[in-house]
This record gives structure tokens, sequence and C-alpha cells, in this order.
């Protein structure tokens, strides 16, 4: 069994947490194994912290689940930091353009040649998280895949505590000295803080949402196509040689079983359609359409005693701009560092700036995703709005200067 020392520093750790018939005691505990929580719990062991994962999915669930693509510089460069991101640069392919469709006439805006080069990856979040779970293994961590009814306690004690039952039904109690809260949106870790400790500080309902489609067909495009049409918003992101990712704005509590294969292709290929010589290829869908709200939601501050927020369990930010997992990779960074300097140097300063720090990053990041929310989102029953938005088109077609303001949302701060 590991633990920490009197004074608060980690004992060595032989290689994960110990079972024992009390609690099991470790330092850290990691609610989540997305790549928030990974990323957390790799810097954390990689400096020989003991930690433990606790994961409701199993892994073959994690490692299967298919959402983002498209990654940041700035969250690249994290993995880059940890020595993470071998797959990515292995298999992943840069992004350093995007095409926009406004009334049948495609543009593409070379958005990196005015950020010095800084450019996405395209590399499926799956994929990263399967490298983070393998990396996190190397360096000697636990993880509990399919645990389920964990529960948070003791959060403003020393020694803050969870139970959870385990794949084959056992139930066990973990104690630690930090609990990192990495469970998504609609995790146990957000809802076990107090409801007055935390303030939602913003939320944005919007009327639209995206309908997701993910196909196993090669793109029909080498750069993202953020389509703009008469009948709303269509994207074409993309994923891997064999599969695409599409979105199509719909309303806001659309039901996704009102949209079968036939009419998501229909309305793909109107949506994208453009006065050129170009065709959409169509596939089978891999998994039913889902329905991903644009709602925009912060809870603040991030810390409630020992237990820290993380990823989208602290927010929820629209894929719109593409920041999300970019941002659950750099709380997952400034985290580990934070709990870090706690534990091994007794400096508590980090994690007191840790919710300061992570929310400059998502504020930023939500005013880029408002902004191309606003590029391409079609306000049917506005033609006010209509008339704006074909202006913001068009200086992004035609100035420079819009192109470098774009280009800098885009890319950053993740
Ligand atoms: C369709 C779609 C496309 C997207 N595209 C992009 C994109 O291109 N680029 C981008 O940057 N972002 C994108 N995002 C957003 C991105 O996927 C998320 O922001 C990211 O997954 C957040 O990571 P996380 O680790 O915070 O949370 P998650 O990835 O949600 O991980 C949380 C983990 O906690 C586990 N968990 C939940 N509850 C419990 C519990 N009670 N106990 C134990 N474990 C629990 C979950 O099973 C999960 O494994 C997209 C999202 C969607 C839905």
């Amino acid at each position: 069994m590991t633990g920490s020392s009197p004074d608060g520093r980690p004992l060595p750790s032989p290689g994960g947490s110990g079972r024992q018939s009390g609690p099991q005691v470790t330092d850290v505990i990691v609610i989540g194994a997305g790549v928030a929580g990974l990323v957390t719990a790799v810097v954390l062991a990689r400096q020989g912290i003991d930690t433990l994962v606790l994961e409701r999915a199993s892994r073959a669930d994690v490692e299967s689940r298919s959402r983002a693509g498209l990654l940041g510089p700035g969250a690249v460069e994290v993995l880059e930091r940890h020595g993470l991101a071998e797959g990515l640069r292995a298999a992943g392919a840069p992004h350093r353009n995007c095409e926009f469709r406004h009334r049948r006439q495609a543009f593409v805006v070379e958005y990196a040649q005015y950020v010095d080069g800084r450019h996405h990856m395209v590399y499926p979040q799956q994929k990263l998280v399967a490298d983070l779970v393998l990396a996190y293994l190397a360096a000697g961590g636990t993880i509990e895949f399919s645990v389920r009814d964990v529960t948070l306690d003791g959060l403003t004690s020393d020694r803050p505590t969870v139970a959870f039952v385990t794949a084959n039904g056992e139930g066990r109690t973990a104690k630690s000295r930090f609990i990192a809260g990495c469970d998504g949106h609609h995790g146990v870790s957000r809802a076990s803080i107090p409801w007055e400790a935390l303030r939602c500080t913003q939320q944005y309902e919007s009327p639209w949402a995206w309908l997701a489609v993910l196909a196993g067909v090669a793109p029909s495009t080498d750069k993202i196509i953020y389509g703009v049409s008469p009948q709303g918003f269509a994207g074409h992101m993309l994923r891997d040689h064999q599969t695409s990712r599409f979105y199509l704005q719909v309303e806001a509590g659309t039901d996704a079983a009102q949209w079968p294969a036939d009419r998501i292709w229909e309305e793909l290929q109107a949506r994208l359609a453009v006065d050129e010589d170009w065709e959409l290829a169509e596939g089978p869908l891999l998994e039913p359409p889902s329905v991903v709200a644009m709602d925009s939601a912060f809870y603040e501050p991030m810390r409630f005693g020992r237990l820290l927020l993380a990823g989208d369990a602290s927010r929820r930010v629209p894929p719109a701009a593409a920041k999300g997992a970019g941002l659950a990779i750099a709380d997952g960074e400034t985290l580990g560092l934070a709990v870090a300097a706690a534990l091994h140097d007794l400096d508590e300063r980090p994690l007191d700036a840790y919710s300061d720090v992570c929310q400059r990053r998502a504020w930023l990041s939500q005013e880029a995703s408002t902004k191309l929310l606003h590029m391409v989102h079609v306000e049917f029953s506005d033609p006010f709005a209509q008339r704006l938005q074909d202006v913001r088109l068009d200086r992004l077609r035609t100035s420079p200067a819009a192109a470098a303001d774009f280009a800098e949302h885009y890319v950053s701060p993740v």
C-alpha cells in the first residue's frame, strides 16, 4: 500500500494503489477516465504520486466512444510537453485551413498563415484516450473501470473519501488527499458540491442544437467545411480515412429518431451543395445520430475543499469551435501540476489559482465558439440577423483582418 508521509509528501509508489480490508489509501482519486482525468492522472503518476482512477464505463467503451476529432495547438502542446503525443503525431493529420460555403459559393480560410503556422491536428478522441490509458498504466497508475455508485464524502476534510462498487460488485472505499472530479458534465463530482458553494456564472440557452452524425465513409474533403445555406448550417468534419463526422443545425429539443439516414443525407447534400464540381459521398451511419446542445454553462470556483473539478465537469462549451477536449486536456495539466506542488512542496498557491487560470482559458474559448456559431447558424425567422450574417461571411472571405481575427480565436488558447 502507498500513501503520504506525515509531512504530506507522497511515499514512493510500488506501482499503484494497494488493496486492503479497510479503506484503500491513496494520494489522489481521479473520477472519470476521459481526457481531463487521464491527463491529470498521468501528470501525477509520472511525479510518483499515488493515483487511483475510477471510471464508470468499461475500458472498451472509453477507447471506442467517438466524440472530438479536432485538437487545437494549445492542447497538442500540452500533450507534447508530457510525451503523450506519439500516437497523435503518428496517426493524426495536421489541419491548417478550413472552408466556408455560403449560398453555394465556397471559400477557404488559410487560418494557420495568420497565427505563425499554429494549426490543429485531427485525431479521434477515443484513440487519444487509449494512448493516455496506456501511458498512465505504464507510469504505474491504477484504474478501476466499470465502477458504479460512486459517492464522495468529507470534501472539506484532510482525507476525503470515495465509496464505489467495483465491476465485480464489491463495495469499496478509498481515502485520499485530493479528489479530481473529471467525470464530465453529468458526473457525480460537481453534484457533490453544495449548491450554495458553486455558482453557475452564465448560461446561454440556444434555440439551436446540432444533429451529430458519424458515417463510415471517406471524407469528401481534405479540410473542414462549414456550410451555411437557406436550409441551415451543415458541417463536414474529418476523423480518419474511413470515417467522417457531419453536423446539421436542428432546433433544440429535436428528437434524433426523427432523422433517419435518408433524411440526413438529403439534408447534407442540400446544405453543402456548391456551384462547382463537387460530390458528397454517402455511407452507412456508424452509430445512431445524437443531438448536441449548443448551451453554455460555467461553474465556479472549480475547487471545493479537497475536490477539484476539471474539463466538462466544470463547464459546457458548445462544440462549434472544437474547444472542449482541448480545455479538458489543459485543465488536466494545470490540475496535475498544482496538486503535485501541494503534495511535493506543500505549496498550495497553484491550487488556489487553479480555478481562475482554467476559467480564463475557458471563457476565451467560449468567445471563439460564440463567434463561430453566429457566423454559421441561420436565424430562419430573422432577416435582420441573416443580413448581418452575410456581412460577417463576406468580411471573412475578403478581409485579411477579419480572417486573422478568426484565426486567432480558432487556434487559441487551446
Ligand atoms: C459530438 C461531439 C463532438 C465534439 N467534438 C470536439 C472536437 O472536435 N474538439 C474538441 O476539443 N472537443 C469536442 N467535443 C467536446 C469534447 O468531446 C469534450 O469537451 C471532452 O470529452 C471533455 O473531456 P472530459 O474528460 O472533461 O469529459 P469526458 O470525456 O466526458 O469524460 C468523463 C468521463 O467520466 C466518466 N464518468 C461519468 N460519470 C462518472 C461517475 N459517476 N463515476 C465514474 N466515472 C464517471 C465518463 O464515463 C467519462 O469517461 C465534442 C463533443 C461532442 C459530444
